[in-house]
């Protein structure tokens, strides 16, 4: 039997494109455009409730994005969004921080090994920037080292070096290395200049757009720690896509190898805006003589939501549910890979998983199929890592895997293999 929905329609989501391509250039930008994906994805989208999300023409969604990541414990959780409203009743911009900036300062350095002060933000791009900043404040150097295809947000010191509106000024001072790579890190050290650089910045896990996931070996996290030793420099976790999904303390807890800096943002407040710079004793000073601020910085009510977040996570067992959904999900795609005869690669932890198509130029075999995959009401990404909440509970997952099973079936009509 069909599990696709007797109808899905477009209307509203049509119209709406037509009003924003108007009045928004492009329609949309950035990495939400729905133009990056098949057609069969919306753009425009009503409410979310758990793991569930609506289209603003009411189709229903199992959704294995996650807002991207911010959603960690389903969409609208109840305590969350209570500590957020009762803190927006009293007030959430104000002409200075609440007590519970503190609080969370307080909570994150307490949870977090290498933490022993916080700096709020925003989004990721604040926090892996301010991170680049603590650093050429701390070091008086100049140099930042990125893995090639890594992504820390949209400030140019980390964009492709032809990214429109950026000159070659302002991509003069990042060097490359290749990801798991030492070799090439200390060839990008000798590049800059050991006494040129300021900071390496890494993400926990290797997960470039159209790539398998990858994890680090231990001896390139252990590596990349004794050249930062070394030379000086810091190495900045960037943490925003793996933070509180790989582990409460950071992605790089269960290998032992402590960041001076690192940036999280994304799932920290379950869906509410907020990000943050964690450091360590000696980068400090460095910290405290930037002049750094943002209007909604302070925002009490995120914090709040964040301060939720995090208690509830700590007293519950929302990492282990991520990690079991997770494994559920892939371990029944790479059941259906192997049923349908059909060649999958399903990578990365069980919070971040992916999958692709063995070969699959420019993944048009994965937009198709995730095209199929929406159609069927599961919303994944044929490119891009997914996210797992804490809500995602076993019939939600198998009810996902309805959809991704039945969309392999139709991607192997088409090739008329069955
Ligand atoms: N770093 C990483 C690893 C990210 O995944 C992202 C966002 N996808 C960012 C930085 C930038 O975060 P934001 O979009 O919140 O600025």
């Amino acid at each position: 039997m069909s599990i696709v929905p007797a109808e899905r329609t477009r209307e509203i989501d049509t119209a709406l494109r037509a009003r924003a391509a108007r009045v928004v250039p492009g329609g949309m930008h950035g990495h939400l455009d729905a133009a990056f994906l098949p057609p069969e994805y919306p753009q425009f989208f009503e409410r979310g409730e758990g793991c569930r999300l609506w289209d603003v023409d009411g189709n229903e969604y199992v959704d294995l994005m996650c807002s991207w990541g911010p959603i960690l414990l389903g969409y609208r959780h109840p305590e969350v969004e209570r500590a957020a409203a009762e803190q927006a009743a009293v007030g959430d911009v104000l002409n200075g921080p609440t007590p519970l900036m503190v609080e969370l300062a307080e909570t994150f350095v307490d949870q977090v090994p290498h933490a022993d002060w916080t700096m709020f933000c925003k989004n990721g791009t604040d926090a892996t920037t301010m991170g680049v900043v603590v650093a050429r404040s701390a070091t008086g150097r100049r140099k930042v080292l990125i893995a090639r295809g890594s992504y820390h947000g949209i400030a140019s010191w980390s964009t492709r070096v032809d990214a429109p509106g950026t000159t070659p000024e302002d991509h003069a001072n990042t060097v490359y290395f290749e990801y798991n790579d030492l070799p090439s890190l200390e060839a990008a050290v000798a590049e800059a200049g050991a006494k040129d650089v300021a900071a390496v910045v890494v993400t926990p896990i290797r997960h470039d757009l159209r790539s398998d996931l990858e994890p680090p070996t231990q001896a390139f996290a252990e590596g990349l720690r004794a050249i930062c030793d070394r030379v000086g420099a810091a190495l900045l976790l960037d943490d925003i896509r793996g933070g509180l999904r790989l582990g409460m303390g950071g992605s790089w807890e269960e290998l032992g190898v402590r960041p001076d800096l690192s940036a999280w943002s994304k799932a920290i407040a379950n869906g509410h805006a907020l990000a943050v710079l964690l450091g360590s004793e000696p980068w400090r000073e460095g910290a405290n003589a930037v002049f750094a601020t943002g209007s909604f910085w302070m925002a009490a009510a995120p914090m709040a939501a964040s301060l939720a977040t995090l208690r509830i996570l700590r007293e519950g067992d929302g990492l282990e549910q991520m990690r079991r959904a997770g494994e559920r999900l892939q371990q029944g795609l790479r059941e259906q890979g192997r049923s349908h005869g059909l060649e999958i690669n399903v990578s990365g932890p069980p919070q971040l998983p992916f999958l692709s198509f063995a070969g699959d130029h420019m993944n048009q075999r994965a937009m198709v199929w995730a095209g199929e995959c929406a159609k069927n009401g599961v919303y994944l990404h044929p490119y891009h890592n997914w996210f797992i909440s804490a809500a995602h509970d076993d019939s939600s997952i198998d009810r996902a895997l309805e959809g991704t099973d039945e969309a392999f079936r139709t991607i192997r009509s088409k090739d008329g293999a069955d």
